[in-house]
């Protein structure tokens, strides 16, 4: 069954008559996060019966809810079929309340989505490459998990919210359909999530980062580059040996970037693996005339895994070598690192039955 979060505004103008209508439904499921055609009071009953029968709504359930001391929240969804997908609300700043109790500044947010039951690339670090690939996730799928975190935090409709396509799978090998969900987010009279406000973390496809630079969506590139020769990169991303090093840096320099933005290379952090100073400057050197900003991310360690969390003083070596030549570079704070951050984890721990 098709999914009523599958569609931008225009298409499902397509399928209902009046074409108001479309405007009428949207406005329902993205403002106001209706769980049943029920709800929506000003459509007509045959209408309402026509959709009931061939557009499901709610096509995730929540199974598993774990909130960090920071104020970050993991979602576990299960799909139709069974599998489950991570997805993470993010609290990037507390509200802030004056003496007078006047709002001064009301919570950012970034949620963190899927886009993959699992994951082909197979990384070595990364728990999601361990139980191989099972499916792309449909449209409705990615689009669902940001409207049932809105609405299970009730955030309200007019609250803007950043997206990073960072959870689970990788999102340019299910290309169209997180493309089209990029375009269903920011539709003004949906969720209106302006497409500067997404990001798209990729561990390198080379050919597709073209393919999307060419189809100029506007939205912000990070790539995770996690080292700087080929061998060792091969090692933790085998699919460095099809798409290597270079051909990525080429890939980004013909992507068009806002002129007010910089494209993100995300660099892992894993002890005695990368974590040197010579990886350091030749990170710099390779970024060179790129407008690029390096966000250093510890290695988070599972059970089973041999690599090691970097220590706190070469993370801040490495980013003030950096920074200390002009390249803006920041240490990805451990959101949420109580509640197993990386991707993937929540997942383990409810696989195990140790929660
Ligand atoms: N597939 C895409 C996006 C999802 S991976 C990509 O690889 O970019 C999301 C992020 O989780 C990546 O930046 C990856 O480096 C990070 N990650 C995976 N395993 C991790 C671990 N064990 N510790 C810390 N970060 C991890
Ligand atoms: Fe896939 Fe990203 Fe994990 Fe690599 S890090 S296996 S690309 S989800």
């Amino acid at each position: 069954m098709q999914s009523i979060y599958d569609y931008t505004l225009d298409e499902l103008k397509e399928k209902l008559k009046p074409a108001f209508r479309a405007k009428q439904v949207y406005n329902w499921l993205y403002k106001k996060y209706v769980t049943s055609y029920e709800e929506m009071k000003n459509i007509p009953k045959d209408l309402k019966a026509n959709l009931e029968e061939n557009y499901a709504i709610d096509i995730l359930n929540i199974v598993k809810k774990e909130q960090s001391s920071d104020g970050s929240i993991k979602y576990l969804f299960s799909l139709h079929d069974g599998h489950t997908v991570e997805a993470v609300l993010l609290l990037m700043k507390k509200k802030k309340i004056a003496d007078d109790g006047k709002i001064e500044r009301s919570e950012k947010y970034t949620v963190c989505i899927s886009t993959q039951v699992g994951c082909k690339v197979g990384c070595t670090f990364c728990l999601t490459a361990k139980g191989g690939f099972v499916r792309n996730l449909t449209v409705g799928e990615i689009v669902n998990q940001i409207v049932q975190i809105k609405r299970d935090n009730e955030i309200d409709e007019n609250k803007s919210l950043n997206i990073v396509y960072m959870g689970m799978g990788e999102p340019l090998d299910n290309f169209d359909n997180f493309v089209h969900s990029v375009k269903v987010f920011s539709q003004e009279e949906g969720l209106s999530i302006n497409r500067r406000r997404q990001t798209v973390s990729t561990s390198g496809i080379s050919s597709k980062i073209e393919k999307l630079g060419q189809q100029d969506l506007g939205i912000q590139l990070a790539i995770s580059l996690h080292a700087v020769d080929d061998d060792l990169r091969s090692e933790l991303i085998p699919m460095n040996k099809a798409y290597n090093i270079q051909s990525i840096i080429d890939a980004v320099r013909s992507f068009p970037v806002d002129a007010r933005k910089k494209v993100m290379f995300e660099y892992l952090v894993i002890k005695d693996k990368n974590d040197d100073l010579t990886s350091a400057d030749k990170l710099l050197k390779m970024l060179n005339g790129i407008k690029a900003k390096v966000n250093l991310i510890y290695f988070n360690p599972y059970p089973g895994t041999t690599y090691q969390r970097p220590e706190s003083k070469s993370m801040i070596k490495f980013q003030n070598y950096l920074t200390s030549k002009g390249l803006l570079c920041t240490i990805r704070e451990s959101k949420g690192l109580d509640i197993s951050a990386a991707c993937g984890q929540l997942k383990e721990k409810e696989n195990n039955g140790s929660s």
